[in-house]
């Protein structure tokens, strides 16, 4: 566990000298790079690293310290995972129990409104951006969870791609129209109307059409980008957009031209996710360029998962609706690299960065590599693995940057990701179960009938399932009959049994705790946690076919209790204070925070649980 006496002791020697250096001047200031790559779990990462596919995780191991995975919280979503990542506190602290949470306090709403748990109103915890600004650290934050709607404060330098004004990623299928000299489309984006021509370019020696001009109407004279087909082209220069929203700040897209037919009857156009970036404080990005403003959110998954790219793999494909899908992805990693690069070109000393690149592409595809499903190909396995281990090397080169900043600015980086992915090919609809064990009624319209429903499983996403008490409005169950509803919903969850194999579809129960190492609930969430059988994933969904089980194509999926190995995330810490080669076994996410203000050298806010996880604190920091 430890590191190395005569490693340490020079290191420590190598500190001394540095301090006796700088005595003279203020005491060397630290700097902290934070990357979260949603997804990268611990299972997926240490294979890699061990087939020597990432070199930059290589080398940051080999530099600094590595763990045997992180557990996160439960529910392993993105929004509770952040929260405790960059709080340091659970859930029924920071509010921030899954994707979407209740209202709070409880009197606010029923059981059937959500608010977005991505967004700060839930937040109750201060999270460590603001208290290293607040210590008068400059910081940058780019797409955090719960950084939006701002709070703003001096020091605090924000920038965020996942407000309302948000369009997702498409593949065009306008119709083609021959007009007097060329074939034309015209297409939208939010507010924005564009015109595009095909073209035969002369300097170009394909046969037919081979290009595409587009104009933004009204003025149709100017050409704002062009496009090449095939594979010789690539993703135009930012197009400028109006997307509604409140804050009325200008986005950009981009426009893939995968396929184009030498008569242009047939093409395959992507037009890239655009975000109407808001920051804080608002002038922040004002003065930057186009190419640093443009920001997709995330990549072509839609796309591809609809069949806009073509035939998948799975579907017999090529696999060259991969190999776009990639490359939506290769984009959008360009646009975060952008915006990394230019806050590590300032006077930074905590830079907090979030890239969704290797969710998006696991999500799609994690399903197809998970041998416990029935469907399993080898196969198919065997060709769709490269794509997934393409999309860690696109974040791998991403860290070799920031590793070669780190070792330039005498900086830390520290990795984190919010959790790992598991395969699924089946739902279980809990609210259908739910209903058929007479707990749960349904109105006339189909909804759920609060007035005669004891149990649901809101629509948090969080595998939580909670008694409708009356302490909410819409609540019926007295408090009394609280733990009498909740043996019956116990029951009727545990009778759950898969159709062919028979075995148990609910694997565990959780009550809320405040103590241990999950600690599910709290005001913003359900009663009881639930975890699933192998290949399972919960639905809230009502309606539909009636059955309390539907097969689904193969799937990634997270949720699932945190201490399941496919749902570890990974942790990673480099630089001056971290000794090399250190392997800190299991860690957790609640020690993050503490971790990232040790290595600011802030003293950690006393009601913080967690502990620094820097081998020899104390030691190494003066
Ligand atoms: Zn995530």
């Amino acid at each position: 566990m430890g590191p190395v006496p005569g490693r340490s002791l020079s290191l420590h020697y190598f500190a001394l000298a540095l301090a006796l250096q700088t005595t003279q001047t203020a005491p060397e200031a630290s700097r902290v790079i934070v990357v979260s790559f949603d997804a990268a779990g611990y299972v997926m990462t240490s294979r890699l690293l061990a087939e020597g596919k990432l070199p930059s995780f290589d080398r940051m191991v080999r530099g600094g310290a590595w763990s045997d995975g992180m557990m996160t919280s439960f529910p392993t979503k993105t929004a509770a995972a952040h929260a405790l990542l960059f709080t340091g506190q659970h859930g029924h602290r920071n509010g921030i129990t899954a994707n979407s949470v209740l209202r709070s306090p409880p009197s606010a709403g029923s059981r059937l409104e959500t608010l977005n748990g991505f967004f700060s109103e839930s937040l109750r915890a201060e999270p460590v951006w603001a208290t290293a600004a607040a210590r008068g650290l400059e910081t940058y934050v780019f797409h955090a969870p719960q950084v939006y709607p701002f709070r703003p404060q001096p020091h605090l330098n924000v920038v965020y791609g996942y407000s309302e004004a948000i369009s997702r990623g498409e593949v065009l299928d306008p119709k083609a129209v021959a007009g007097s000299e060329a074939c034309e489309i015209r297409f939208t984006v939010g507010e924005s109307r564009y015109r595009g021509v095909f073209l035969d370019d002369p300097a170009d020696p394909t046969v037919g059409c081979d290009s595409l001009e587009i104009a933004a109407e009204p003025e149709p004279g100017v050409i704002v980008a062009r496009v090449t087909a095939g594979d010789g082209g690539s993703f135009s220069e930012p197009i400028a957009a109006s997307l509604e929203g409140p804050e009325r700040k200008p986005a950009w897209f981009s426009l893939r031209l995968f396929m184009l037919s030498p008569d242009c009857a047939s093409f395959t156009l992507y037009r890239s996710g655009t975000s109407a970036l808001v920051t804080s404080p608002g002038d922040l990005l004002e003065r930057e360029t186009p190419t640093l403003r443009a920001y997709g959110g995330n990549g072509g998954g839609r796309a591809y998962g609809s069949g806009g790219f073509g035939p998948t793999l799975a579907q017999g494909g090529s696999g060259e609706a991969e190999r776009r899908f990639l490359e939506t992805e290769l984009h959008l990693a360009g646009q975060l690299l952008e915006q990394a690069r230019w806050a590590l070109s300032r006077d930074y000393r905590l830079v907090i960065l979030y890239s969704p690149v290797v969710d998006d592409v696991a999500h799609e595809l994690y399903g197809y590599l998970a041998s416990d499903l029935e469907g399993y190909d080898q196969d198919l396995a065997r060709r769709i693995w490269p794509i997934l281990e393409e999309a860690f090397a696109v974040q791998d080169r991403f860290l070799g940057m920031l590793l070669d900043v780190a070792d330039h600015d005498r900086a830390h980086v520290v990795v984190v990701s919010d959790h790992g992915m598991s395969g699924t090919d089946k739902l279980v609809h809990l609210n259908v179960a739910l209903e058929k064990a007479g707990l749960l009624t349904l109105g006339p319209d189909g909804s759920i009938d609060l007035t005669r429903t004891r149990a649901l499983a809101p629509s948090l996403g969080d595998a939580s399932v909670a008694v409708n008490t009356v302490d909410r409005p819409g609540g019926v169950v007295p408090l009394e009959e609280r733990s009498m509803v909740l043996e019956e919903l116990r029951g009727a969850l545990s009778s759950l049994k898969d159709p062919v194999s028979g075995e148990r579809i609910v694997t565990a129960f959780f009550e809320p705790a405040t103590t241990g190492l999950l600690q599910p609930g709290g005001e913003s969430t359900g009663d009881l946690f639930l975890d699933f059988a192998p290949s399972y994933y919960p639905s809230t969904a009502i309606g539909g076919s009636g059955m309390v089980v539907e097969r689904t194509e193969p799937s990634g999926e997270h949720v699932f209790v945190p201490t399941r190995r496919d749902m570890l995330a990974v942790f990673a810490a480099y630089g001056p204070s971290i000794p090399k080669g250190v392997n800190l076994g299991r860690v957790q996410a609640i020690d993050v925070t503490p971790t990232i203000l040790d290595l600011l050298s802030i003293e950690p806010p006393e009601d913080l649980p967690g502990k620094s996880l820097v081998p020899g604190r104390g030691v190494l920091n003066p």
